[in-house]
């Protein structure tokens, strides 16, 4: 990766002290850290956000979108674990930053966002990063991508009022997804596991606010502000 220099004193401090707050979150995966350690997130936020870049809190990313919170993503990563061997469906690409973590561990990364300009800003970053093995599309991601279907590892990053079918057709035999569900306000965490035509559900994290999935099988984009059912 990188064909840039990577800048980088100025800010190499504080991405070990955010490793460090992820560390002590309870990921202690050295893989995992290390990932945490080679893509440097600012890159991936506004320039206005720089100085915040490497505080585990979610971030401003423009289109009322923020980028989620560090150690979430290290969760999602030590959960479900994506080997060189996998496919990956990202739902909501954002920033591109996971996007940037799970191109490092993954196959193969496919990722979906609503917003143009979100997709175009996260493709410019993976590109400047030469990571070659992502395919990003604009679009309705509560549908998934079907043509490239079925994914071992399916993530959502975007909360739900339920888990849109599509996806769960789209994951394949052993195949995983995390997917906020729940309220506008407050979601939980699911963990989907499915084996053969047995689909499991577990609970991960209670309590957890992401921005709205706006789209066919989740809150409408139309009245992007009316409660969820
Ligand atoms: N992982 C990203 C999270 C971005 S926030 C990051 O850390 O930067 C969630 C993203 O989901 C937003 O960019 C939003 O535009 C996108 N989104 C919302 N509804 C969507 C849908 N139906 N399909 C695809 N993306 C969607």
């Amino acid at each position: 990766m990188a064909t840039k220099p990577l800048e980088d004193i100025e800010f190499s401090g504080y991405r070990r002290k955010l490793i460090e707050k992820i560390r002590t979150s309870g990921i202690e995966d050295l893989e995992i850290l290390q990932l945490f350690e080679r893509v440097p997130r600012h890159l991936f936020l506004p320039q206005s956000m720089w100085p915040r870049a490497y505080e585990d809190t979610p971030i401003p990313i423009g289109y009322s979108q923020t980028a989620s919170q560090p150690s979430l993503q290290a969760l999602y990563l030590s959960i479900l674990k994506p080997t060189i061997n996998d496919t990956v469906l990202e739902i909501g690409t954002g920033s591109g930053y996971l996007t940037a973590l799970l191109a490092l561990s993954a196959d193969r990364v496919y990722s979906v966002d609503r917003v143009r300009g979100l997709s175009a800003k996260a493709r410019a970053t993976l590109d400047d990063f030469n990571i070659k093995n992502v395919a990003l599309m604009v679009g309705d991601g509560t549908i998934g991508w079907r043509k490239f279907s079925p994914f071992d590892i399916i993530i959502v990053s975007a909360a739900s009022p339920s888990i849109p079918q599509a996806l769960i057709d789209q994951l394949g035999e052993g195949g995983r997804m995390i997917i906020p569900v729940g309220s506008r306000e407050n979601q939980s965490l699911i963990l989907v596991n499915r084996k053969k035509e047995n689909i499991h559900q577990e609970v991960i994290l209670d309590s957890c606010a992401f921005v709205p999935l706006l789209g066919r099988f989740a809150w409408s984009p139309e009245h992007p502000k009316q409660p969820g059912t």
